[in-house]
């Protein structure tokens, strides 16, 4: 079978968010499942230095005003195809956002023609191949969905990555999309007097998934749904949500190079040194208490405001803290008069550092995610991977990933980490101390460790599932 991707990221070209870890990383999953994954992308400057020595497969004599091509290359291991507009895509920075820190003006543009040169492809138009199938990602591909339901062509799947980025835009944008007129209509791409880029895909896709099962329920409530629940429940038949994955490869505590010492769950103790590399590094008293990370964007949607309200009773309770984030102003304050009041025992570094964020999964006792959403999350898989366990709140991709040590679970020997009600510091408090009380007692907390490091976060399980849905929709 031949999937045609569309995609504004692909790691490790672009990447803003976990939509290019998804797009980067299900090629090569699929290819076990016997799909051969395509991805076409936009014509940014990475990728088409990426794809320097490749092939043009079609040229536009216009598209959107100005000529275009379709590249035809290879591309850290995947089958890329690039929309190479240098007038749209051409630009350094953000895929999204201008100097200014503002979106893109022309961004309708832009993706209108990003999505309508996917639909051409997935028609079989213009690369020289017959996709079976399209998978378009969040609203920026979303489009392709339309233009399969009301142009004809192989089926569509769309996937949420975050709701909230929906590709809201005037009507008077309706023209550029290459759309007949009805596609402008409530069961279409209308959205209150405007256009709605994800909505138009969501209402005409034969399948949509979301990154967890939890989300999947969630979004179809006012809370999570964003405006779009009433559509979604609408289309809840042919929405499911399917988990991210992470790379085992990069994130192996037995073959790391960033940690001070590798380890497996066969050789925990050895985990010790990574404990005082970790402590070294937040300045950190060393002691035997509960040591409990984060490494997070600090904003409230990943809860750091309720963060910031545990620390000084737990800090009481002999728990220390190592804190490694940036974000909203007011959060990095709230943190880092915490970490003054507190000297050695929370440590709070702030910025974004992939390679100590590897140091902070292989040393800490415990990872803390108190989002108040979250679509799927990594960090708790990390987590999970490296002995680190999750500490959690109960929603998204956190309550679908981390199996809390109730009684239940610790009789049956099953439980990964510690799950709390979300939204509530008073709840956060109560699942640190409950981890303390396991971490005191030594076997029991290196049984969690086990089956925490036991647990499938590969993409081998994620990619088996897509497989199977685009089997269920193509006749292949
Ligand atoms: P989100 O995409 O909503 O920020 P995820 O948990 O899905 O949350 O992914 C966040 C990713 O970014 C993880 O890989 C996490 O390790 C990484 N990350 C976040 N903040 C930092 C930081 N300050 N330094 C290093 N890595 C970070």
């Amino acid at each position: 079978m031949i999937v045609l991707s569309a995609a504004s990221e692909l790691y490790p070209l672009v990447k803003t968010g976990g939509l290019a870890d998804v797009a980067g990383a299900l090629p090569a999953a699929l290819a076990a499942q016997g799909v051969r994954m395509v991805s076409f992308v936009p014509g940014y400057p990475a990728v088409l230095t990426a794809l320097a020595e490749a092939e043009v497969v079609h040229h536009f004599p216009e598209l959107m005003g100005e000529p275009a091509r379709i590249l035809k290359g290879v591309a850290a291991g995947v089958e890329v195809l690039a929309l190479d507009a240098p007038h749209l895509f051409n630009r350094a920075g953000n895929p999204y956002l201008g100097p200014d820190g503002r979106d893109w003006p022309d961004n309708a543009q832009r993706f209108a023609a990003f999505s309508s040169a996917a639909a051409m492809v997935a028609r079989g138009l213009i690369a020289g191949f017959q996709p079976d199938l399209v998978h378009a990602h969040d609203w920026q591909a979303a489009l392709t969905a339309a233009h399969m339901h009301y142009g004809g062509g192989p089926p569509a799947v769309v996937t949420i990555h975050n709701l909230a980025f929906q590709g809201l835009f005037p009507a008077s944008v309706f023209p550029l999309l290459g759309l007949p007129p009805q596609a402008f209509a409530v069961e279409g791409v209308e959205y209150y007097g405007g256009l709605s880029f994800l909505k138009g895909g969501l209402a005409t896709a034969a399948a949509i998934t979301t990154v967890s099962p939890s989300y999947a329920e969630e979004i179809l409530g006012p809370r999570e749904g964003m405006g779009l629940d009433g559509l979604l429940r609408a289309r809840e038949s042919v929405l499911t949500g399917i988990l991210n994955g992470i790379d085992t490869r990069i994130w192996d505590p037995a073959s790391d190079p960033l940690i001070a010492q590798s380890y497996t769950a066969k050789s925990l103790a050895r985990r010790s040194a990574n404990r005082k590399a970790l402590a070294r590094r937040f300045n950190l008293k060393a002691d035997d208490g509960l040591l409990v990370a984060v490494v997070s964007r600090f904003t409230a949607q990943k809860g750091i405001d309720l963060l910031a309200a545990a620390i000084a009773p737990l800090v009481r309770d002999g728990v220390s803290f190592a804190l490694l984030g940036s974000g909203e102003r007011g959060l990095e304050e709230a943190l880092a008069r915490e970490a003054s009041a507190q000297p050695g025992r929370v440590g709070l570094i702030t910025g974004y550092d992939e390679a100590l964020s590897h140091v902070v999964q292989a040393g800490a006792d415990a990872i803390l995610v108190p989002s108040r959403f979250e679509p799927c999350g990594l960090t708790q898989m990390y987590g999970l991977r490296y002995g680190a366990l999750p500490i959690v709140a109960r929603v998204g991709g956190l309550a679908d990933t981390v199996i809390d040590a109730n009684e239940a679970a610790l009789a049956a020997g099953v439980a990964t980490g510690f799950q709390h009600a979300p939204e509530s510091a008073d709840a956060l408090i109560h699942a640190v101390r409950r981890a303390q009380a396991l971490h005191r007692r030594g076997g029991p907390w290196q049984a969690l460790q086990k089956n925490a490091m036991a647990a499938d976060v590969s993409w081998a399980r994620s990619a088996a599932r897509y497989a199977a849905l685009y089997s269920s929709l193509s006749k292949v």
